[in-house]
């Protein structure tokens, strides 16, 4: 296995990457100057030293030494902390917060559950919600499951209602769907600030 290749195997990891992509991007790279590609390692490198995931909604941000260890929406005193909504990813966190339509907080699962898969808690951080929520019993009101429309999102969003039925019950949350606000097969990272809108308005 020459460089080509053992990159190529590297790309062909990445999220909806194949083969010949991967290997595209290898020859891409081939192309490209010292500074780019010094810029690029240097890059990958920082992701790992200023990059954290925060320890109460999971998401990753920029560390900033001067303030506490969590993000700015954990630390926001303008959010209301009366809403949770439950994401898969970091990207649909970042969506939703360009809409401007959700002032609550947050927490990402940091993935879906695949349908038949054996071991689905240790995929997301479901420990770390439950938690959370037990820790926050006595602010939070409402979960809002905040997933996109296809069958391995609303897996997901099934998988983590069972979980939390004996908190819902024992705090007496109230539990909401944004995706039912969404047609199917609608992805939250690609939606727009209207479709965010609604679906939170339509939300049950
Ligand atoms: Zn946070």
């Amino acid at each position: 296995m020459d460089a080509i290749d053992k990159l190529t195997e590297i790309f062909k990891g990445f999220p909806g990457i194949g083969p010949r992509q991967a290997k595209r991007f290898v020859y891409f790279l081939l192309t490209r100057n010292k500074t780019y590609i010094t810029e690029f390692t240097t890059l990958v490198e920082e992701l790992q030293k200023e990059i954290k995931i925060c320890p109460e909604c999971f998401q990753y941000f920029t560390r900033n030494k001067l303030t506490t260890p969590l993000c700015d929406i954990c630390q926001s005193k303008n959010r209301n902390e009366s809403s949770l909504m439950i994401v898969a990813r970091d990207i649909d966190l970042e969506n939703i917060e360009k809409s401007h339509c959700f002032d609550g907080k947050y927490f990402v699962l940091g993935g879906t559950v695949p349908i038949l898969d054996k071991n689905p808690e240790n995929r997301i951080h479901l420990k770390e919600l439950l938690a959370l929520i037990e820790r926050r019993s006595n602010i939070i009101k409402e979960i809002i499951l905040g997933f996109s429309l296809n069958p391995e999102s609303e897996y997901t969003a099934q998988f983590v209602t069972e979980a939390l039925v004996p908190l819902i019950s024992k705090y007496n949350l109230k539990v909401s769907h944004l995706g039912r606000g969404l047609s199917t097969g609608t992805e939250l990272e690609y939606s727009d600030a209207d479709t965010i809108k609604n679906a939170l308005k339509n939300r049950d």
